[in-house]
């Protein structure tokens, strides 16, 4: 196990300066999409309390680490693929990391226990053995937790544009409440999907801008850059595109705790009830699902916006109400 001796090992040849450039827009990657994507990764701090966090990957060898991407990384490097490159965390670091943008302790922990979860459920890095490799990777791997690390190198880069088993809602309607998983708690709450801009058209004070979400516009839409203002999906995104399982959604979480007036303004809720939302992790909700968190002021909501409508419809038009149905997706 020991780096080959420094001064015989060839890796001398090959000083930092020679070091091949990363393309600069893949050396940083947002949390929520290493925490959501496809492929799973640890995510470390290096150095050490600097709260810099990094997941490494090798992209010309198609190869993801484990649960100690530092040293399956160093050992990728000193292979000979790389030329016997020095065993060094700061080299696999510069050579193969990825900044992890909006990342903190509590956010690599979370996860990190849910890399440790796939890995037990059978997942396996890119470039990793198959499952046979696995199974026998579990047996001995008692007490010795550190060898769950995967540095070998093989080529078999599995790209996957839609996910074999997709149960999720693509194209889901403003106005309507969802089942949504929530990884974190492990559990679904309900939602309300949200409009792009004002939240006139749910009944709701104020619009997007007003709730942090603005801030984080997901790559799936095309916004102004100044303005943040949504003008429609990206590239790939749209309605028929190779992308439309990987849209994001503006959603209001409701909780337990969350009072809906019946009637009267309702004006944006306190707390951090909102978030872009995966297509992958929607689902239909029925409103007499007592199960799914938040139900009770879910249904509070369909009932308000019921008499909204009703109201409307009447002054507006003296007609019976448009929305009769409680909203439920069927
Ligand atoms: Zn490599």
């Amino acid at each position: 196990m020991n780096a080959a001796p420094t001064s015989t090992s060839p890796a001398n040849r090959v000083s930092a300066g020679t070091i091949r450039p990363s393309l600069p827009d893949n050396k940083t990657v947002d949390f929520d999409a290493v925490y959501d994507g496809d492929h799973k990764h640890t995510i470390v701090e290096y150095p050490k309390a600097s709260n810099k966090w990094y997941i490494l990957c090798c992209d010309e060898h198609s190869v993801h680490f484990g649960a100690n991407p530092l040293q399956g990384s160093s050992k990728h490097l000193n292979g000979k693929k790389h030329g016997y490159q020095r065993k060094d965390f700061d080299l696999a670091v510069q050579m193969l990391g990825i900044l992890v943008l909006n990342c903190d302790a509590e956010k690599a922990k979370q996860n990190n226990l849910m890399f440790g979860r796939a890995w037990d459920a059978g997942y396996r890095p890119l470039g990793a053995h198959g499952p046979k490799a696995s199974r026998t990777l579990e047996k001995t791997q008692d007490g010795t937790s550190h060898d769950r690390q995967s540095s070998v190198p093989t080529t078999t880069p599995a790209r996957q544009e839609k996910p074999k088993c997709f149960e999720g809602v693509t194209e889901p309607t403003v106005g309507e409440i969802y089942r949504v998983w929530y990884k974190p708690k492990h559990a679904y709450y309900s939602a309300l999907m949200l409009p792009t801009g004002s939240f006139d058209p749910v009944g709701m004070a104020g619009g997007i801008s007003e709730t942090g979400l603005a801030s984080c516009v997901p790559a799936c839409y095309h916004s102004a850059r100044k303005t943040k203002v949504i003008l429609g999906w990206a590239e790939g995104y749209e309605d028929g595109g190779p992308r439309v399982h990987r849209r994001r959604f503006p959603m209001m979480f409701f909780d337990d705790n969350l009072i809906i007036p019946l009637e009267g303004d309702l004006g944006i809720p306190e707390g951090k009830l909102f978030s872009w939302v995966f297509a992958k992790d929607l689902r239909p909700f029925n409103l007499d699902d007592q199960s799914v968190h938040g139900s009770r002021a879910a249904r509070a909501f369909c009932q308000r916006a019921k008499k909204m409508a009703r109201a409307e419809s009447y002054e507006s038009h003296g007609l019976s109400p448009k929305r009769t149905d409680e909203s439920v997706p069927s």
